[in-house]
């Protein structure tokens, strides 16, 4: 069990973050990068819950890194499904669905899973070893909601196992009596071509997205990379998208009606500012290593305000990606609209981008 006790935990979902109702907007910043990275034998691993990050109540995650062979053990979740993106490095990532298919996959950086709540999966670094950032939709998630293969077995006698497996009892002798977490071993060979690895026996939706490999769409200023449930069609609970903004670009005012969004900031610098209505904003610089959170339906901004470009994932608790755009709503309002709603004269909309509403007659 490598992780502190947490009381809080009330999976699914706690009550709504404290911070959130006073004057002031806190802090949507959580320097992940900066807090003391917990060793394992084999790895590493920090994390971002609600307990770290009080206002990160519905999506958690976890930066984590194995050496060259060692498991991440088989285990599941009860409380979360899991997104991740892996940063650097090669893995091999086992899984168990609900109709007793196994997939075998290796994963390579830019790469991206999704095993949905109580999907069993293992991990293990390969040559080299491995760099991943963990999501869970469910800021409450935490080692308490994980079920590993050998804190249950090692908590089963020894005859019951004899029993279901048709073995002779000795046979468990040597089992471990607690969880492992992470085990050490050899670098397994490279999966067979032929047949194509879990081509075998295989799920029919694959746990793993080639997120990189996608052709990026631009915006101004910038481009972005997305996997919802339509080009991911397992990730039905959460949508994470990559996204890069050029020196002096941003990613518009804008906010998501459907879901929360955590943020992991992979490259540069740049700064965040999130709307919390009653005349509340919050203005946070980032950098690599930080989290970042926006609550559901808070409208926010990127900026970029450094030399390089901005790199960033950002992370959705839903399948469905919804976003919308300040300057789509307002290309589509009429300009005398909006020349009464601001109080300013009408040209001043006149050249406002992305006209989108059909007018009516003689305007
Ligand atoms: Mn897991
Ligand atoms: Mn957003």
């Amino acid at each position: 069990m490598g992780w502190e006790s947490n009381e809080t935990m009330q999976p699914p979902y706690g009550p709504a973050p404290a911070p959130l109702a006073g004057p002031e907007l806190p802090s949507f910043r959580y320097p992940l990068g900066e807090t003391p990275t917990k060793q394992f034998d084999g790895g590493t691993a920090k994390e971002a819950t609600v307990v770290q990050s009080p206002v990160s109540d519905k999506l958690a995650g976890v930066y984590m890194t194995l050496e060259a062979g060692a498991v991440r053990e088989l285990h599941w979740h009860a409380n979360a499904a899991e997104w991740a993106y892996m940063i650097d490095g090669r893995a091999r990532v086992t899984t168990i669905d609900p109709e007793n298919q196994a997939e075998v996959v290796d994963f390579w950086a830019g790469d991206v899973w999704y095993f949905p709540r109580g999907h069993g999966h293992s991990i293990q670094g390969l040559d080299g070893g491995c760099t991943f950032v963990l999501v869970f939709d469910n800021g409450y998630f935490s080692e308490f909601g994980t079920f590993s293969i050998t804190d249950w077995l090692g908590h089963t006698p020894h005859e019951v196992l004899a029993k279901n497996f048709g073995l002779p009892v000795a046979d468990f002798a040597k089992f471990p009596k607690k969880e492992v977490y992470i085990a050490k071993g050899p670098v397994p060979p490279p999966l067979p071509e032929d047949p194509t690895p879990g081509s075998l026996n295989a799920p029919a939706l694959t746990h793993r997205y080639r997120l990189l490999a996608q052709a990026p769409e631009p915006f101004p200023g910038g481009e972005m990379r997305i996997a919802s449930e339509i080009e991911f069609p397992i990730s039905s609970t959460m949508t994470g998208a990559l996204l890069t903004i050029a020196p002096g670009g941003m990613r518009e005012l804008h906010w998501h009606p459907n879901a929360a969004e955590w943020q992991y900031w992979l490259e540069g610098t740049g700064r965040m500012t999130v709307f919390g209505s009653g005349g509340r904003a919050r203005t946070d610089e980032f950098g690599p290593g930080d989290v970042g959170y926006v609550p559901q339906g808070y409208g926010h901004y990127i900026e970029n305000k450094g030399k390089d470009d901005l790199e960033l994932l950002v992370v959705l608790n839903n399948g469905t990606y919804q976003s919308v755009s300040i300057t789509a709503w307002m290309a589509g309002t009429p300009d005398l609209l909006l020349a009464t709603n601001f109080g300013v004269p009408e040209k001043v909309f006149e050249d406002m981008p992305g006209d989108a509403v059909i007018m009516p007659e003689g305007d």
